[in-house]
């Protein structure tokens, strides 16, 4: 027979513990990252934890499995309570019908006015969104880098947005910066980083030692950005 669950925080976050007469602890990663443990009545929680403690880079693995074939399969959504991400944030949808559509920021939710509750309709309402937002995110900070070219002789850069498959943003030598509107979901970090990066580019188009060099001393820690972007839902 198994206990009734009780909660309890560890390492890798909060687990649900349930007891039984097994004679192993059991360590589970639910599809939506939550941690499930059974362990052995007599076991102590010092020793729960310590166990979990013990298996957390395989949890951590787990969890990075479950979120990228869930980055593959579910398309996103369109329906009240469903998740969006805005500058590195997650904001729930919350919609409601109305004559006039628009969008508001409040709190968690992002709160969307539109006429039917249709998918396409709410898609539209806002993509157009995060493409207004987008362009004003990313013109405020490429404008800071405008002085910096200048005075380096370099093209004065110009923002494009663009959607683009493969790729977050891309230089050209006359100075236009496209970025690709998706990147407006990232942290601001994140986005300064991309920036960052085409902005060298307008220095030197490949991505020679010059280039690592002057990116490194731009954006110390753009390894680490790069990777939080790559894993970004
Ligand atoms: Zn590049």
């Amino acid at each position: 027979m198994m206990s009734e669950a009780v909660f309890i925080d560890t390492l890798a976050g909060r687990a649900r513990l349930a007891r039984t007469n097994r004679r192993t602890l059991a360590i589970s990663v639910l599809p939506d990252g939550s941690l499930e443990l059974v362990a052995p009545l007599d076991t102590s929680e010092a020793e729960i934890l310590r166990r979990v403690e013990k298996r957390n880079l395989w949890i951590t693995k787990q969890r990075r499995r479950f979120s990228e074939w869930e980055a593959e399969k579910t398309p996103r959504r369109y329906v009240t309570g469903a998740t969006h991400r805005y500058l590195g944030r997650q904001y729930r949808l919350r919609i409601q019908v109305g004559a006039a559509t628009g969008l508001v920021l409040r709190g968690g939710f992002l709160d969307i006015t539109v006429r039917s509750r249709a998918d396409e309709e709410v898609k539209r309402v806002l993509e157009e969104w995060y493409r207004r937002r987008a362009a004003m995110q990313f013109q405020k900070r490429l404008e800071r880098w405008k002085e910096w070219c200048s005075h380096r002789g370099l093209p004065i850069p110009t923002l494009r947005v663009r959607i683009m498959a493969k790729r977050w943003g891309s230089a050209r030598p006359d100075g236009t910066i496209l970025l690709n509107p998706e990147l407006v979901r990232a942290a601001s970090t994140c986005i300064d980083y991309v920036i960052a990066h085409e902005v060298c580019h307008l220095k030197y188009p490949n991505h020679g030692p010059r280039f690592r060099n002057l990116l490194q001393s731009l954006c110390p820690d753009h390894a680490k950005l790069k990777a939080r972007l790559e894993q970004m839902d």
